[in-house]
């Protein structure tokens, strides 16, 4: 709809919502109708950033809602399949149309969507998932990072994997040797991409469906030297330190700890933990890849509490790296909200 102040004069084209308490979510600030043409223009000009930065994933993030103002709406891509996601009601009234500007530009095998995510209560949008065109592929093989990845796009959380973390699994291979352990690990994307570099990966999650799926990545890679347990990290975390085991990469990669401001502080009694036991079992020489997806928590928040936990840990530890999430999950400079992914890479000494 379009949107002006009260002198009437014209200040953009924005979706509307009855429901949320973000009433409207800018589109764009020209005149030109935002119609079919537009969008297929605004999806097109995202999937062209993805050629530049993008081009050795088989897997990544086309549309990532207002990083490529397109709010409310998330493609993924898993090879020739796509996932989308319409979190708004004005989003999920253009959903024809996304699916056919799908078809036209990307010939893709089958679509995809994965709307049972919460926040579409929010806009009392239901909660479904299922095939909306083409052949009923609901499982993909694909390569990151040089490896193979099984997706499940209709039973995986979130479209099926966590593709925000491409980069930095890349990332933690350089400083990958001897023992690593990836807390945390979902299909075992961290572990399989560090495993060539390692004599020994130790991965750990507490569900068991995302352990049966990162058993069979290890097994796609021919990886017999990695491990998969289930347990909480927390208590394993704290089981290791006492039997007093050692490694020499950890990754620690927790689901988001504060959702809500109002969880701010016991989130960072939760970092402080969790970074304050990895630091305690590394070998010297060793590298913690620690992350915190939690929006609320700032990465000046988050470096405090590590710098505490290592305080407490008596380690020395330098900051090896300040990384955040993928490229394909662009950050625009004027909604903070978007820059959610803190990744930082330490050595201990
Ligand atoms: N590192 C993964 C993504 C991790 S998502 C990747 O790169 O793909 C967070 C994971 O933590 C989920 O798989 C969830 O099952 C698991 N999890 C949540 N709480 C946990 C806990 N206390 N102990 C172990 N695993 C937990």
């Amino acid at each position: 709809m379009k949107i002006q102040n009260k002198k009437r004069r014209f200040l953009g084209q924005a979706l509307y919502s009855t429901q949320s308490q973000i009433a409207l979510r800018l589109l764009t600030r020209e005149k030109r109708p935002f119609d079919r043409a537009f969008l297929a223009e605004r999806i097109q000009a995202a999937a062209a950033y993805r050629e530049q930065i993008a081009r050795n994933a088989e897997a990544y993030r086309v549309v990532a809602a207002e990083g490529d103002l397109l709010p409310s709406l998330v493609i993924d891509r898993y090879g020739e399949c796509y996932v989308i996601q319409t979190l708004s009601q004005g989003m999920e009234l253009l959903k024809p149309a996304i699916v056919d500007i799908l078809k036209e530009h990307f010939s893709p095998r089958t679509i995809i969507e994965r709307n049972d995510v919460a926040v579409r209560a929010l806009e009392a949008l239901e909660q479904k998932k299922g095939v909306l065109d083409g052949e009923p592929i609901t499982e993909v093989v694909v390569t990151i990072n040089g490896m193979r990845f099984a997706f499940d796009l209709l039973a995986g959380q979130k479209t099926g994997g966590f593709l925000d973390q491409r980069e930095n699994q890349l990332a933690a291979r350089t400083y990958a040797h001897g023992r690593a352990l990836d807390c945390f690990t979902y299909s075992g994307g961290f572990a399989v991409s560090v495993a060539p570099q390692c004599d020994y990966v130790l991965g750990i999650d507490s569900s068991e469906e995302a352990l049966s799926m990162a058993r069979r990545n290890g097994e796609l890679n021919g990886l017999t030297h990695i491990e998969w347990k289930q347990a909480n990290c927390f208590d394993f975390l704290k089981a290791a330190d006492q039997a007093q085991e050692h490694f020499d990469l950890l990754v620690l990669d927790p689901p988001a700890f504060a959702r809500q401001r109002s969880n701010l502080e016991s989130a960072l009694r939760g970092y402080k933990e969790l970074n304050l036991r990895a630091l305690k079992i590394l070998n010297p020489g060793g590298y913690l890849v620690t992350c915190s997806c939690s929006y609320h928590v700032t990465e000046s928040d988050f470096l405090a509490a590590i710098a505490s936990a290592a305080l407490d840990a008596h380690r020395t530890v330098t900051v090896v790296e300040r990384r955040t999430q993928a490229r394909d999950h662009p950050i625009l400079l004027t909604v903070p909200e978007t820059h959610y992914l803190k990744c930082l890479v330490l050595r201990v000494a």
